[in-house]
């Protein structure tokens, strides 16, 4: 039997392991069955390899997270040596750890300016449903306690815990599981690609703030707990804020006294060019939730930073805070996060993002403007979307949308390239360690997929 023989038999075991016994996250089942599952086996660099061999250049970082690109063994060792040494101990009831204490004394030194208190918890969804439970107490503490509404936008992706997906405001979340929960409502988002139509995308940020401002004044001020939204919306198509946007949402929140809580799972550890969302757009938050790049993905950890406002009212509570999880600062996984931002500020990840790095992905990114199916491109750090069109001049889909974005994205897996398609948007966010090289290679199967995909169409 020659050696590609057997591993496709191999291959096949677990596929069908898989369709079996597998419930799998964001997944059509049906279709799984009949197709089968790719296997990815092994990851190295910004390269994936599937149970075939096929090498893949992962585009997106796995899920947005792998800031290190995969295969370092700074981490493997990191968490090796925690797990011979101490593999579990909680942190409940006046116990820590060396790993999370010192985690927690790095966060404090990269994150925005006054944000210094950290909660963990193992997942991105976990740490804004912690955040919303902190916020309710916080109000409750402060004796506010009808100040309990959270408002976030449409298009959002905040996760998938009930309150997690009831924040978020993508309308596919909800149905299946009868969401959002009571108190939680969205408002505009800044999409103006989408959504901008005639105005220019300052008026329309200006548009999608008021939208805040107007939702505050119905619900009344004295019954709206915080606004919580992401710097740049990732899940939700790579919604990139016009300039004057961030800065008219602090106002409106000032001015209400309603908590602004950041969502930096995707932002956060160098995506944007800066260690956070928050330093790029220059928002100064009351908390922050922090995941994927926290530990490039090597361990499941998140955390929620809060600054002054937050952190003394819950510092100087008598009584004890009822929350937290068995796996909260997790040693290992503390210990891999710590390892993480170590080779991170040691490689000066973030400044190459925000430099040279990360200025020759944009210069690639913004060639593709001149492709016939392309009717704009837009990215910042090392994030870059690139909008499909029908109507170059009037950004006018395809019908049926999301159609193309799924051949486009069907070319580049088998071209050798991962590329999301988020509707007819396609979206990069690379490893921050990616090289020029690297990056010319995904811009150079980006384009021929875009290619193949205008030939399917028909479009020269
Ligand atoms: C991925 C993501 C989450 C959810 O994180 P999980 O670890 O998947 O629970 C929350 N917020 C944003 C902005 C995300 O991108």
């Amino acid at each position: 039997m020659s050696q590609t023989a057997a591993i496709s038999n191999q291959t096949k075991r677990w596929q069908e392991m898989d369709a079996a016994h597998h419930l799998h996250p964001f997944t059509t089942h049906k279709d799984l069955a009949r197709t089968g599952a790719r296997v990815i086996t092994r990851a190295e660099g910004v390269y994936l390899y599937d149970s075939e061999g096929k090498r893949l250049i992962d585009g997106m970082a796995g899920l947005w997270c792998v800031q290190v690109g995969y295969g370092r063994e700074e981490l493997a060792e990191a968490g090796y040596k925690a797990l011979k040494e101490l593999p579990y101990y909680n942190n409940f009831f006046q116990t820590t750890n060396p790993y999370a204490a010192e985690l927690s004394q790095k966060l404090s030194e990269v994150c925005p300016k006054g944000i210094d208190r950290f909660f963990f918890a193992n997942s991105g969804s976990e740490g804004n449903d912690s955040a919303i439970k902190l916020i309710r107490y916080y109000w409750n503490l402060m004796g506010k306690p009808k100040k309990k509404t959270f408002i976030a936008r449409k298009k959002s992706y905040h996760g998938v815990t009930l309150a997690a997906a009831s924040l978020s405001g993508l309308p596919h979340l909800h149905p299946q599981f009868d969401l959002p929960l009571p108190g939680f409502v969205h408002v505009e988002c800044p999409d103006w690609f989408a959504e901008g139509g005639e105005r220019t995308p300052e008026e329309h940020g200006l548009f999608a703030a008021k939208s805040l401002e107007d939702k505050i004044l119905e619900l009344g001020a004295e019954n709206v707990a915080a606004f919580v939204a992401e710097p740049v919306q990732g899940a939700g198509g790579l919604i990139i804020p016009p300039a004057n946007y961030w800065a008219e949402i602090q106002r409106i929140c000032r001015k209400y006294d309603v908590l602004l809580h950041i969502d930096e799972v995707i932002c956060g550890f160098g995506r944007t060019g800066n260690w956070f969302g928050c330093d790029t757009y220059g928002i100064e938050p009351d908390m922050i939730n922090m995941a994927k790049g926290l530990s490039s993905g090597y361990q499941p950890i998140a955390a929620v930073g809060v600054g002054a406002r937050v952190g003394d009212v819950l510092f100087n509570s008598d009584e004890e805070m009822a929350h937290g999880y068995t796996y909260s600062g997790h040693p290992v996984a503390a210990a891999v996060a710590l390892a993480n931002l170590e080779l991170m500020q040691k490689e000066k990840l973030v400044e190459k993002a925000g430099g040279a790095t990360g200025a020759h992905f944009q210069k690639r990114l913004a060639e593709l403007d001149a492709h016939p199916l392309v009717g704009g491109t837009r990215g910042v750090g090392l994030l870059g979307a690139i909008e499909i069109v029908k109507d170059r001049k009037t950004r006018g889909k395809f019908p049926d949308v999301g159609t193309v974005g799924a051949q486009c994205r069907n070319h580049c897996f088998s071209n050798g390239l991962i590329m999301r398609a988020i509707g007819d948007t396609m979206v990069l966010s690379p490893p921050l360690t990616i090289t020029e090289s690297e990056t010319d290679e995904l811009f150079a199967l980006a384009r021929r997929c875009l290619d193949l995909t205008a030939k399917d169409l028909g479009v020269a």
